[in-house]
């Protein structure tokens, strides 16, 4: 006698599949249910994302197949879309007492502390701005005498003016 093979047509995909595991669809489309699903769960959870276009924009699953594991997953379902949202990304939840999410808390700090740092590199850049030159001292004047010499000897007409000068 030959044992019944237990074929069924996927829901997902509508080929045939052998259905011992009892699921209603294939294998590839158990797999690929799975994946979106884990997806869909991290966006929920570890990004706090809370609304539908914001997990299908994270996971890469279109919005259609975002409503479709929620729907499987009502303990997923209660976070997102009737949830409250971050007012700044209007993705994510906002942290407790806040309302803005922590990725946008972090944002905002981020951009407070650049803007600081400019302030600060302005302030000191006009604390670095030279001071008057203090008067010369009795050895750099000497120095600068010898280096207005050295110019005159090797420049003739400068050498001229000096030797007329000498004369007076
Ligand atoms: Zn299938
Ligand atoms: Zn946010």
């Amino acid at each position: 006698m030959i044992e019944p093979t237990l074929i069924g047509r996927c829901v997902d995909c509508g080929r045939l599949y052998s259905a011992e595991t009892g699921l209603p669809y294939c294998r590839e489309c158990a797999l690929a249910r799975d994946e979106a699903l884990k997806r869909v769960s991290d966006a929920v959870e570890r990004d706090n994302l809370r609304t539908t276009e914001g997990i299908a924009e994270r996971t890469g699953l279109s919005r259609n197949e975002v409503r479709r594991v929620l729907r499987e997953l009502p303990v997923l379902a209660r976070y997102v879309d009737q949830a409250e949202v971050c007012t700044e990304c209007k993705r994510r939840a906002p942290i407790e007492g806040s309302h803005l999410c922590l990725q946008c808390h972090i944002d905002t700090l981020h951009e407070l502390r650049t803007a600081s740092d400019a302030a600060y590199d302005d302030a000191e850049r006009l604390e670095d701005e030279p001071e008057p030159a203090p008067p010369p001292t009795v050895a750099q004047m000497l120095e600068a005498k010898r280096a207005r010499m050295t110019t005159a000897r090797s420049n003739p007409i400068a050498a001229q003016t000096v030797k007329r000068y000498r004369y007076l």
